[in-house]
C-alpha cells in the first residue's frame, strides 16, 4: 500500500494575549506573531503529524489575504473599494519561518484561501460583478502561489464557498492558480459537497479534501463515481470538542478505504481546528496519527 500522510487543513488554535492585541492596535504597531506561529507549529510537530501548516494564527483565513491585497480594506468584513491586485508577498515570510522550525522529516503546506471564497466573504463596493472580482482575486493569488511553491511541499486551496454551488467559471478560477505548478495541489471544500461530486472530481488539482467524518453521507455520494483524484480523508471533526478514540478513527478510515481504496493519500481533520480548545485540537491530531500508523504502518 502506498504511503499515506497525516496532515492538517489549515488553522490551529493558540492563546493570543489580549493586551498584546490591544497594544498592537492602539500603537498601530506590527506585533511580532512569531511566538504564536511557533506554538501552533510545535503542537503540530509534537502530535506527530507529517504535513504541517503555519496554523493561520495571524488572522482569520479571509483577512490573511485581503489585508495585504490592493483594493481591499478590512472593516467588520473585507470591503472591496478598488481593483484587486497583488501587492507583494502575503504568507511567504511566515512559511519560511515555519520551515526553519520543523524537523527535516516533516513537510510544509502552503495555504491559499480560494478566490470564490474571498469574493463571497467580501462586501463589493467597487466591481458590482461577482465574476470579475473572483477572477481578479484568482490572478492576485496566482502571483502569491508562484512564489509560495518554491518554499512549500504542497499548496492547499481552501474554497468552502464551493459547497454552496460551484459557479460555471469555478474550474477556471482554480486553473488560473494551479497552472504550471511544480508542487502537488490540494483543494479543500468543507460543507456538503454531495450534490457537486462530478464537478469536484473534475477540478485541476491532485488531491481533494472534504469533511468525511462530520458528513459521512459524503462517502455514499462519492461511491457513485469513479475516483480519479487522490483523497485527503477528513477523519476527526473540527466542529465538535469530543476527542475521537483511535479505534473510532480506524473504523472511519476503513470505511474510507471501502470507497476510495488506495486513492486515499492523506488523513486530516475535517477542516481547520481554530474553533477547538487547544488541548482538544492537539489530542485529535495525536489520535489521528496513531490511527494512521495502525492502518498504514
Ligand atoms: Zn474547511
Amino acid at each position: 500500500m502506498k504511503k499515506v500522510k497525516t496532515t492538517v487543513i489549515g488553522s490551529y488554535p493558540v492563546n493570543i494575549e489580549n493586551m498584546e492585541l490591544m497594544g498592537g492596535y492602539f500603537n498601530q504597531a506590527e506585533i511580532s506573531w512569531d511566538k504564536y506561529i511557533k506554538s501552533a507549529v510545535n503542537d503540530m510537530v509534537g502530535s506527530g503529524v507529517e504535513m504541517i501548516s503555519d496554523g493561520q494564527t495571524r488572522d482569520p483565513f479571509v483577512n490573511i489575504f485581503t489585508r495585504k491585497l490592493k483594493g481591499c480594506r478590512i472593516r467588520d468584513r473585507t470591503e472591496i473599494v478598488d481593483k484587486v491586485e497583488y501587492n507583494g508577498p502575503i504568507t511567504i515570510k511566515d512559511q519560511k519561518y515555519v520551515r526553519s522550525l520543523i524537523p527535516e522529516d516533516r513537510q510544509l503546506i502552503g495555504l491559499i484561501t480560494g478566490p470564490y471564497t474571498l469574493t463571497n466573504s467580501s462586501v463589493d463596493l467597487f466591481y458590482k460583478d461577482e465574476k470579475e472580482l473572483a477572477f481578479d482575486f484568482a490572478y492576485a493569488l496566482k502571483q502569491e502561489a508562484q512564489i509560495l511553491q518554491k518554499h512549500v511541499d504542497m499548496i492547499s486551496i481552501d474554497e468552502p464557498f464551493f459547497s454552496m454551488g460551484i459557479p460555471e467559471y469555478g474550474k477556471e478560477l482554480i486553473k488560473i492558480i494551479t497552472k504550471d505548478f511544480s508542487c502537488p495541489k490540494r483543494l479543500h471544500i468543507c460543507g456538503d459537497v454531495s450534490k457537486i461530486v462530478p464537478e469536484v472530481l473534475d477540478m485541476p488539482v491532485d488531491i481533494l479534501s472534504h469533511e468525511f467524518k462530520g458528513s459521512p453521507n459524503l462517502l455514499d455520494a462519492f461511491k457513485q463515481y469513479k475516483i480519479t483524484k487522490n483523497i485527503c480523508l477528513g477523519s476527526v471533526r473540527s466542529d465538535n470538542s469530543r476527542v475521537e478514540s483511535v479505534s473510532e478513527i480506524i473504523d472511519h478510515i476503513n470505511k474510507g478505504i471501502d470507497v476510495f481504496d488506495d486513492m486515499i493519500s492523506q488523513l486530516a481533520p475535517d477542516c481547520g481546528q481554530r474553533m477547538l480548545p487547544r488541548n482538544v485540537a492537539f489530542e485529535k491530531l495525536k489520535n489521528l496519527v496513531k490511527a494512521g500508523e495502525k492502518v498504514y504502518g
